[in-house]
Order: C-alpha cells, then sequence, then structure tokens
C-alpha cells in the first residue's frame, strides 16, 4: 500500500484517497498549471493513524522519500540553513469541511535557517516575520497552546512601539516577538519550538491526523452528515509567499459569480499579504479587476488558468493562488459553493457553452435549492436597517412584533397580530408560542437546536444562534451590538434564508419562481427573469428523463387546481376528514357520537350530499387525471371535545344551577370513546367497520359525484383507498359493501365507472402481509407518516418536539425520519411489501403519499425501489418533479 502521492501522480477522482485539495492540486499539477510543488499524505495513512495510535510504519521512509525528491526539485533541503525550502503542512479532507481543521505554514524555518531566509529574500523583516507566524501556528495547533497568548504578546508589542498594525513592527521588534512566543511555547507545552525541521513536518502531519476528531470537526460532521471514518489527506506543499513587498501579494476568486451565476471577474486580492491575512480581515483588499493595474502579466496568465479551469471541469471553480515577485502560483482550486439561483443559471449557461448535457445539469441542482427559491423573500431594494445575523436555520422571510414568551406569542396571535417569537433559546415548552409566531429567533444554537429542527418541521422561518443579540427575557428586550433596543411589541423582520434580522417590517415580494409555476410569470417573455427562463428549462429536462409521476395531496379543488398548475398528475391523497373540520365538525361528531341507528342515518343523509359536491368539484378539477380519496381516517381525538374542557364546563353549570343534560350527555360519550393512544385506536378501516354505513356513504357519494361528472362530458377518475389496514380480512369486507354500492349507482344511472380500489400501507402488519393484501387491493399507497410512527414506536405528534432534539446532537440520525426516509428500517418494509404486492398483482400501482413524498432524499428512494408515483402537498410538487427527474438521469 502506499501512503504518499506525488501532486504528479494524483488527479482529480482520486478525492476519497488524497482529499478535495490534494486530488485538486493533483490535477492541476497535471494540467501543466503552476502549482508549487508538493506530496500529499493518505487519508488511508489517516485512518491507520487513527484506528492505531501510530501512523503506519512505511510512512516515514515514504515520506523522506518524497521529500528527497521534492528537496531535489526544488535545489535546497527543508529547513538548510543558508537557503530553506520551507513547506506548508494543510488538511484536506474528502468533503470541504471549511475551518475545522489544521494548517501549519512556514514548515522548516528555525534559529538556524531565518537569517538564510533573509539573505536570499533580501528582506530579514520578512524572515522574522514568517518565524514568528510559524511558531504561532504551530504553537497553537501542534502543540495546543492557548492562541490568545500569542495575540496578546503581538498587541503588546505594537502598543510598547506605539503603533497600531503589525506591518509597522520591523525586523528587531519581529526578533524580540520571535523570543516571546518560544517562552510561551516552553511554559505553556513544557517544551522547546522544535528546531529540527523533519520534527517539525512529521509534528504537524500528525496534528492534522488528529484534528479530524477535533469537538468543532466531529460536530461539523454530524450535523452535514459526513462519515466519521473517513479520515483527512496531509498536503504538504512548497511555500510560496504573498508579502515579499508590493510585486507580492495573494487573493481568492471564482470562474464566475456564485451568487448570480454571470460571467466575469470575480475575486479579490491583497497585496504584499499572506493569504491568513485575507481571511483575518486585517487590510482591506481591491477587487479582482485592479489586479490588471498591479501586474498585467500574472493578471492576464490567472484570466488563463480561470478559463483552463472552467473548462477542464466543466463547472464554476473557486481558486486561491499567490504572486511572489511577479510569479503566480495555484495554491488551491475546487468546484465552488454557489446560491441556489446562481445553481440554476449556471447549469443552464453550461449546456448553452455545450460543456455538459442535460442530464448532467440535473445533477448540479437540488430540490433543497428549487424549495428555497421558491419562499417569499425580502425586497432587496427597500432599505433595511440590520440589526444582527445567525444561522440561517429554516428559511422563509417573516416579519411581526417582538414577543418574549410562549405565552404572550400565543395572545397576541390570537387577536390578530403578527409575532416574532424571540428566546435565547426554546425547549418544549415553547411549542405553542413557536406556532403562533410568523417567525422565531435565538440567540443561541446551531443547526440542529430545538428551534432549528422544530421550525424546519414546521415549515416555519428561523434564525438561531444570533450570538451578538442579547436576550433579555425577564426585562423583555433585544440589545443589539451597536446598541439598538427592541422592547416587546417593536417591528422587526427575519430572513431564515441569509439569517439576517432588521429592524422595522421589510417589505417582502413573492418568489419569481412562485410566479412562474402559478402562470403569472412566462419563461418565454422577453423580460422573464434569468432565474425564471433558467427554472423553466431544468423543470423540462427533468419531466422529460422522469419516471416516477407526481401527485399532490390536497383536499379541496383551490389546492387541486394549484397542484395541477404546479404540474400535479392527479390526486394522490384526498383526506376526507379534511372536509369536515371547521362548521362541519360537529356533523362527524354526531356521527361518531350516535347511539341509535335513527341518529346515525340521519347524521349520514346530511353527510352525504355534502361530499358528494365536494367529490364532484375535486373531479372536475382534476379532469383526465387520477384522484385517490381516501375514506374517513380521523383519529377520534381530533374530532370529539377535548374532554377536560367539557369536564370543566359540566362542573361550572352544574355549580351555577344551570341546565347542561347535553353537556353531560356528551360528555359520557366522549368518556365512553376516550383512548389513551388514539393514534392507535379507533380509526381509518376500523373505524369503517364499526360505524355501519360510514363508508359505503362516502362511496356512494364517490360514485354519485363521479357519475355526475361523466354526465356532464368530465373524465372522472376516482381511485378509494381505505386507511389503516392491517389484515386482508379488513379490505375484503369494506370492499364487498362498496362494491355493492358502486354497482347500484352504475345502475342507476346507466354508466360505468371503472372505479379502483385500493389500500394503503401503513402498519407494518399491512407490508409484511402485502402479498395477501394485494389479492384484494387495485392499488397500495405507502403512509409513511403512520408507517414511520409504528415501525419506531414514535408518537409522530410528540417526538420531534420532545427528544429528537437530543437524538440529533448525539447524532442517532441527522435528520428526522419523519423527514426523510429510514432507508434501512422503514424503507425495507416498503421495498419488500412493493414486491410481495406486484408478486400476487404484477399490475399493482404503487405510490406513495406521506410526507417523504415531497422529501428530496425520499423520492430517489421510491424512486429505486420502482414505486409509481409520489404525492405531496402542492407546494413541493416543482421539488419533487425535479428530484424524480435527478433519480432517473
Ligand atoms: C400516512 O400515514 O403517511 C398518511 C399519508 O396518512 P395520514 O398522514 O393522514 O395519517
Ligand atoms: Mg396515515
Amino acid at each position: 500500500q502506499k501512503f504518499v502521492y506525488d501532486f504528479t501522480e494524483g488527479n482529480k477522482d482520486l478525492k476519497d484517497l488524497l482529499g478535495g485539495k490534494g486530488a485538486n492540486l493533483a490535477e492541476m499539477t497535471n494540467l501543466g498549471l503552476p502549482v508549487p510543488p508538493g506530496f500529499t499524505i493518505t487519508t488511508e495513512a489517516c485512518k491507520v493513524y487513527l484506528e492505531s495510535g501510530s501512523e503506519p510504519s512505511a510512512l516515514r521512509d515514504e515520506v523522506s522519500a518524497h521529500l528527497d525528491a521534492l528537496e531535489t526539485k526544488m535545489g535546497k533541503k527543508l529547513g538548510q540553513a543558508d537557503d530553506p525550502l520551507l513547506v506548508s503542512v494543510r488538511s484536506g479532507a474528502k468533503f470541504s469541511m471549511p475551518g475545522m481543521m489544521d494548517t501549519v505554514l512556514n514548515i522548516g524555518l528555525s534559529d538556524a535557517s531565518v537569517a538564510g531566509l533573509a539573505a536570499q529574500a533580501g528582506d530579514e523583516r520578512f524572515a522574522w516575520d514568517s518565524y514568528r507566524r510559524l511558531i504561532q501556528m504551530f504553537g497553537k495547533t501542534v502543540l495546543g497552546v492557548d492562541g490568545d497568548l500569542f495575540e496578546e504578546a503581538l498587541e503588546n508589542a505594537k502598543q510598547a512601539k506605539g503603533v497600531r498594525t503589525d506591518v509597522d513592527l520591523d525586523a528587531a521588534d519581529l526578533r524580540t516577538l520571535v523570543d516571546e512566543f518560544k517562552a510561551v511555547v516552553a511554559k505553556e507545552a513544557g517544551r522547546d519550538f522544535p528546531q529540527d525541521p523533519r520534527e517539525q513536518m512529521d509534528l504537524a502531519v500528525r496534528a492534522v491526523f488528529d484534528s479530524w476528531n477535533g469537538e468543532r470537526a466531529k460536530l461539523y460532521r454530524r450535523q452535514e452528515r459526513i462519515p466519521g471514518d473517513l479520515g483527512t489527506a496531509v498536503n504538504i506543499c512548497s511555500m510560496v509567499f504573498g508579502n515579499l513587498g508590493p510585486d507580492s501579494g495573494t487573493g481568492v476568486a471564482f470562474t464566475r459569480d456564485p451568487a448570480s451565476g454571470q460571467q466575469g471577474v470575480y475575486g479579490d486580492y491583497l497585496q504584499n499579504a499572506q493569504g491568513e491575512d485575507v481571511v483575518a480581515g486585517i487590510r482591506n483588499t481591491v477587487p479582482l479587476a485592479d489586479l490588471a493595474g498591479i501586474d498585467q502579466p500574472s493578471y492576464d496568465e490567472l484570466m488563463r488558468i480561470m478559463e483552463t479551469l472552467e473548462n477542464h471541469y466543466k463547472d464554476l471553480c473557486d481558486i486561491e493562488f499567490t504572486i511572489e515577485r511577479g510569479k503566480l502560483w495555484m495554491l488551491q482550486t475546487r468546484v465552488g459553493k454557489r446560491t441556489a439561483a446562481a445553481a440554476f443559471r449556471i447549469a443552464t449557461q453550461l449546456v448553452d457553452q455545450g460543456l455538459i448535457d442535460e442530464a448532467e445539469a440535473l445533477q448540479r441542482v437540488n430540490g433543497a435549492q428549487l424549495a428555497q427559491l421558491m419562499f417569499p423573500r425580502f425586497d432587496v431594494s427597500a432599505k433595511a436597517e440590520l440589526l444582527g445575523r445567525g444561522i440561517a436555520a429554516s428559511p422563509g422571510a417573516a416579519v411581526g412584533k417582538a414577543v418574549f414568551d410562549s405565552y404572550t406569542a400565543v395572545k397576541w396571535s390570537r387577536s390578530g397580530e403578527k409575532v416574532i417569537l424571540i428566546r435565547r433559546e426554546t425547549n418544549p415548552d415553547d411549542l405553542n408560542g413557536m406556532i403562533a409566531a410568523e417567525g422565531i429567533l435565538t440567540s443561541r444554537g446551531g443547526k440542529t437546536s430545538h428551534a432549528a429542527v422544530v421550525a424546519r418541521g414546521m415549515g416555519k422561518t428561523c434564525v438561531c444562534g444570533a450570538e451578538d443579540l442579547e436576550v433579555d427575557t425577564k426585562r423583555r428586550c433585544l440589545t443589539a451590538p451597536g446598541g439598538v433596543v427592541i422592547e416587546e411589541g417593536d417591528v422587526i423582520s427575519v430572513d431564515g434564508s441569509t439569517g439576517k434580522v432588521y429592524v422595522g417590517e421589510v417589505p417582502v415580494v413573492p418568489s419569481p419562481v412562485v410566479e412562474y409555476f402559478e402562470g403569472r410569470m412566462h419563461a418565454g417573455a422577453d423580460d422573464a427573469d434569468e432565474l425564471v427562463k433558467a427554472v423553466h428549462r431544468v423543470m423540462a429536462y427533468a419531466d422529460r428523463v422522469r419516471r416516477l409521476r407526481v401527485r399532490a395531496n390536497a383536499d379541496n379543488a383551490e389546492d387541486a387546481a394549484r397542484a395541477r398548475r404546479f404540474g400535479a398528475q392527479g390526486i394522490g391523497l384526498c383526506r376526507t376528514e379534511h372536509m369536515f373540520l371547521g362548521e362541519r365538525r360537529e356533523m362527524v361528531e354526531r356521527l361518531i357520537l350516535a347511539d341509535t341507528d335513527a341518529v346515525r342515518d340521519e347524521a349520514l343523509k346530511a353527510l352525504l350530499p355534502l361530499q358528494q359536491r365536494d367529490f364532484v368539484d375535486l373531479f372536475e378539477s382534476m379532469d383526465g387525471l387520477p384522484v385517490t380519496v381516501r375514506l374517513l381516517d380521523p383519529p377520534l381525538h381530533e374530532f370529539l371535545p377535548d374532554i377536560t374542557d367539557l369536564s370543566v364546563r359540566v362542573a361550572l353549570a352544574e355549580s351555577r344551577k344551570e341546565p347542561h343534560e347535553n353537556d353531560l350527555r356528551l360528555l359520557q360519550a366522549v368518556h365512553r370513546l376516550h383512548e389513551q393512544n388514539p393514534m392507535l385506536g379507533l380509526r381509518g378501516v376500523r373505524l369503517g367497520l364499526v360505524i355501519p354505513g360510514l363508508f359505503t356513504m362516502q362511496v356512494r357519494a364517490i360514485a354519485e359525484a363521479a357519475a355526475e361528472r361523466l354526465a356532464a362530458g368530465g373524465d372522472p377518475r376516482a381511485e378509494i383507498m381505505i386507511p389503516l389496514v392491517g389484515t386482508v380480512q379488513e379490505l375484503e369486507l369494506v370492499r364487498e359493501e362498496a362494491d355493492k354500492v358502486i354497482t347500484d349507482v352504475e345502475a342507476e344511472h346507466g354508466v360505468e365507472l371503472k372505479l379502483a380500489i385500493g389500500t394503503m400501507i401503513e402498519l407494518p402488519r399491512a407490508a409484511l402481509t402485502a402479498g395477501q393484501i394485494a389479492e384484494a387491493a387495485q392499488f397500495f399507497s405507502f403512509g409513511t407518516n403512520d408507517l414511520t410512527q409504528t415501525v419506531w414506536g414514535f408518537s409522530r405528534d410528540d417526538v420531534e418536539a420532545s427528544f429528537f432534539t437530543a437524538y440529533l446532537e448525539k447524532g442517532i440520525f441527522g435528520v428526522s425520519p419523519f423527514e426523510t426516509i429510514d432507508r434501512d428500517g422503514v424503507g425495507s418494509l416498503v421495498a419488500l411489501a412493493a414486491k410481495a404486492g406486484r408478486a400476487t398483482r404484477p399490475d399493482l400501482k404503487l405510490g406513495v403519499c406521506g410526507e417523504h413524498g415531497g422529501d428530496p432524499e425520499s423520492v430517489h428512494f421510491f424512486h429505486e425501489v420502482g414505486l409509481d408515483y409520489v404525492s405531496c402537498s402542492p407546494f413541493r410538487i416543482p421539488v419533487a418533479r425535479l428530484e424524480a427527474g435527478r433519480a432517473a438521469s
């Protein structure tokens, strides 16, 4: 096994082995670009070290051989006293983990070689400055010395001299500082700063290995779902210097604008500086275009290289470069991060340039980016006073009055106010307030904090961890660093897509992408937004290649119409219980509580025409497309009066000696039907089987509505779906009755209705006996909400607010299984049931209608297991279409 690769030996496809940075340095080297020579120690070496606690035995000799070769190439030896070769030691994992791991520059400097560097560079100050930087970085990252101690010493030196920046310290000052830094190391690390250059290098390599398991890195990996066992590579690269005078400098560049995707010259340059100076913001950078005036030949060369890189990677690249005394060097490149809008624009631009094809373009964007583009946004042209910023935890643009506790949030929102709930951090007690609020702002916690997790689950705007904002819940105010104070009732605006928080009301504009999907903006129009044109094209690619059809979960004509505009190919789930919320709730209540046949029949008779009307509307708005109507599935607690409220009402009436006959009877009935676990109780098919006439009423309403649409010249395609089936016997009983009703209606109207009858698969037993159930079902629709609830034994109504934050923080899962399908558990049951069902009935139609139907990663899974369609809420349809296309291409 080979543990070390020269830059000339690797290539960009070896990211697993060489890390992203190493692979790309090798690629650039092989493209003939000016990369300072060096070599990469593989992630395999790191893995051996992390597993066994020591470097692989062959590593030392391999490093020696590569170092020899490097020294020969450079014509000088590492740390050579009169002309030292210096190297940087940089981490570089497969996935970019910005700032999470360690880097040490200027390895090879020592008391002996610092004078040699000064002589070679003709610059004594530069040599001492490089040496003090080495001791500082090495002390901090390799020897674990508190970095503040070096900063303090530097600060003291500047104060003693009465200067503001470190550029004002001369060689003698820096030389003194080096002595002080060495003393800090000796005291804090209990050892001297190593003078042997090879020892410096070996220790730095080991520190980079160790940094893989640093706390910051571990947390980042868990959040980004990067596996913990990949390890990092280590790049050893000969140093070039941007701080050797005005003809030197350092910069970053993008081959196109990462915000808009536009081609042009984007980047920053800092004359006479090293990379860290740019990041640290010590001096102001100039726009990259200004480099043309500073050093035209280097600028021209950089432009040529950027073009080469873009054509080679066929994508936006970002670049770090250094100019050393007029000579340009490439220090890093990678395919660059970009905004959601830029991702779509770049993908189509590259197609137009002939660099990628449509299938590749689909891989360059994703559903999460599309979803981001669909949120309303703050009007950026409006003037807005920035209050502070935190982590963009859940996208959206929310405006409301500041409130500092859940109680006030609920109270104010009940009286029609829009509120923003501000907390230091949230906990499950804040849940009601979060539901009531337009948006949530916290000063503590990261992407997996309670606030972030719950807000994302609710689709509610959230900014968390705005550390600069001081939240005082007792005094009910928020203080910004500038001294601005927001009191309860003051209006603020929270941008969950950028993490920015503004004073006052920033106007909100609808997203042009939604305007486009709604049909209010046409991609073909001359003045159409570039983004809309790009989205239009990418959606067309996706629709062309996808195999999965996309349907909507919708229970009213308005949602159905929107769904259709958004590209739905039918309704995959019409939850009929939703048709009985609001005013009609009492009718269902009456039905459920009926204690005589007469009362029950009365209730059913009242419901029938209402249902029929609903279905006619629905079939009309989805004319020609399938509409899956699910028979009533109300967990009883959602439809009955709250037992506590009712008890209080009865007790009050009793004490006041007021009449309360009805309430008392209701209370007794509610007691009789009260369940400890309503989600596992009398719902779905069970309810249909114990309340005679309920399902037949619904089936009749569906059949009559279909007949009515046929008579009107329409093309209704209704499918009847039975919920919560656990055994084929349940389904057979319901079918027998339903078939009878349908035959009757057909005879009455003299038509053939072609109604399909199928079932949901949402209980483990249904999945495990899917082969039998398929005997009685023409289709399956996986109800992955209930299936997740019952496979995990997680109450879908409770767990996300109670212990999921802890589970996410502990890395038990990276995302809630209610959000993204748990492939290994719930997913295996889906795959198994799909297979067994089709074995019984080869033309069995398969779909999914749980929340997962609109989740990007889950859509890929449903594609893989061969479902025919996914069904999701109307707003997620474009995302599902896109991801179905990506899955198929
Ligand atoms: C499901 O359980 O996944 C489903 C779609 O049904 P509901 O969410 O209505 O229980
Ligand atoms: Mg369900």
